[in-house]
């Protein structure tokens, strides 16, 4: 079976990694039915890295088939929670135990900085396992009462195989916020990484078997979206699909699952978070979680606060600080120790937000700092804030996922909110302010799954998380997430009431 290795010599990580590049199915590696292969590209000069199978709908039949066989013979309910959660909890030490190698792939697949790969992503995935490791052998129903002659109670039963198409600005992250509460609750699993950044969830098949998970519980077949995602969304022997990505692509996946056998779905989608900054703010530690909001990850975050609303008050402080806390941030090498931002993942999503940038020119508004690519090659840009933006424009009303803010002046706290609310998506918020009624006010006013007040993107595992509006479907994380990987099964017990 063809497997990669990469040596990484660099300041941040040196070792070797071995990743094999067929599709893992029924507990081993294989090569796809058609042989077709995908080339993975290094964002840092855009040279080819290596190459993995492309699946196609014959092998997405094969890891349905394996997958429901896993199920119905040797997981599901067959296992008793508690093993399940241990299982969970030895893939989490495992990933734990090569928490280094994982983030130079992320690092050297994504572009993103080797650190915050291995303090953000890594670790988020690590603690997600985790979690939901101690969920397993809690997901428990109700007795409800009834009448004398009757005992009544739900239980919470595996949905069965369940498909999970995960994108590539998070993709070790958001595999496991969705194997974690799959497996926990019993399910088996069939994952399509992106074709983009298949890298980490192939190096972590050989752990599924470390960690003692059956052979077809838990499948990963790389493969691009318009085949291999829509074969798994369009199987019929599929129960659920979880997915992650853009709002196109959600509304194909409703759109199939409509057509063929209604399977369950829950959708994380697209997003233009607002970040309210109200004039009494605590300046310095605003301008730092302003700027995560929207430079963490490169911008590549469905959560970025790319929209910027700051009270007349403050606009010219807060401009001049966020401006120079912005030109701070260290754009290269994902490798070097003080890089923050490296490049985006690909010449498309590059070519991309240099168009939305493009459209923020010509529709008036003014680039304040950045707006140019970093460097001579490669998908680098720098980090970009546009001024004089009105609530009209494509940059302020598309998601550009990408590292360019658009920040816009307002009077009133009512106008404020009425202008976050101007927007299709509702994933999430910010609000900066110092008086606590103001701040939980417009919390709530603001359409959106989060609200945070007085920082951003500043995630718990044990909180949910998904959208308003057209940013989704469904919740991921914390308990709530389990209602979306169970059924819901009411049972009757008669006790004597006879006919
Ligand atoms: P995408 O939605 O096309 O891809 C996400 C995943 O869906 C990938 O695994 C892809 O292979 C798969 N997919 C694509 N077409 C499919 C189909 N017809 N059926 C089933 N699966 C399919 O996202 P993208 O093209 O990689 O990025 C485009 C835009 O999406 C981005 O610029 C951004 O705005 C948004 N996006 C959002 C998130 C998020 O976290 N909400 C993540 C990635 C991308």
């Amino acid at each position: 079976m063809s497997s990669f290795t990469y040596q990484f010599d660099t300041p941040s990580y040196k070792g070797t990694s071995t990743v094999s590049t067929g599709l893992f199915i029924n507990g081993k590696f294989i090569e796809p039915v058609e042989k077709g292969t995908i080339e993975v590209v290094n964002p840092v000069n855009g040279k080819i890295i290596t190459s993995v199978a492309a699946g196609t709908a014959a092998d997405i039949d094969n890891a349905a088939r394996a997958a429901r066989k896993a199920y119905k013979e040797r997981w599901g309910l067959k296992v008793p929670g508690v093993q399940r959660g241990r299982m969970l909890s030895k893939l989490a030490d495992l990933l734990e135990a090569n928490a280094d190698e994982f983030a130079a792939l992320e690092a050297l697949d994504v572009g993103k900085a080797f650190r915050a790969a291995r303090n953000g992503d890594v670790s988020a995935s690590i603690a997600a396992l985790r979690y939901y490791a101690g969920w397993a052998d809690k997901i428990q129903g109700k007795t409800i009462e009834t009448n004398e002659k009757k005992l009544a109670y739900t239980r919470h039963e595996p949905v069965g195989v369940v498909g999970a198409i995960v994108p590539w600005n998070f993709p070790l992250t958001m595999l496991s916020f969705k194997l974690g509460p799959a497996l926990a609750a019993g399910n088996a699993v069939i994952v399509k990484p992106s074709e983009l950044t298949p890298l980490t969830a192939l190096r972590l098949c050989p752990l599924f078997v470390e960690a003692g998970f059956p052979d077809g519980v838990i499948n990963v077949v790389s493969g691009y979206g318009s085949t291999a995602g829509q074969a798994l969304s369009e199987h019929m022997d599929v129960d659920k699909i979880t997915f992650t990505g853009s709002t196109l692509t959600g509304r194909k996946i409703m759109e199939t699952a409509s057509k063929t056998n209604l399977k369950k779905i829950t959708l994380e989608l697209g997003g233009k978070s607002p970040s309210v900054i109200f004039d009494d703010v605590d300046l310095e530690q605003t301008v730092k979680w302003v700027s995560h909001g929207i430079f963490m990850n490169h911008g590549q975050a469905c959560t970025a606060g790319s929209r910027i609303f700051v009270q007349a008050g403050i606009y010219d402080r807060f401009l001049k600080a966020f401006t120079e806390h912005a030109s701070s941030l260290k754009v290269g090498d994902p490798f070097a120790r003080d890089t923050y931002q490296g490049p985006q993942v690909s010449q498309t999503q590059f070519d991309r937000i240099m168009g939305y940038i493009k459209s923020g020119k010509e529709e008036g508004a003014t680039v304040h700092i950045g707006g140019e690519r970093h460097g001579n090659e490669g998908y680098f840009i720098q980090p970009t804030i546009f001024t004089e933006c009105k609530s009209n424009m494509k940059i302020v009303q598309e998601e550009i996922f990408g590292p360019v803010a658009a920040i816009i002046k307002f009077a009133t706290e009512e106008e404020a909110i009425e202008q976050a609310n101007n927007t299709v998506y509702g994933l999430a918020c910010s609000v900066f302010t110092r008086d606590i009624d103001r701040a939980i006010r417009v919390a709530h006013s603001i359409e959106a799954g989060t609200a945070w007040i007085n920082c951003h993107n500043s995630s718990e595992l044990s909180l949910p998380f998904g959208g308003y509006k057209q940013s989704g479907i469904g919740r991921e994380l914390g308990e709530y997430a389990l209602e979306h990987y169970t059924n819901l099964k009411a049972v009757h017990v008669n006790i004597g009431h006879r006919l």
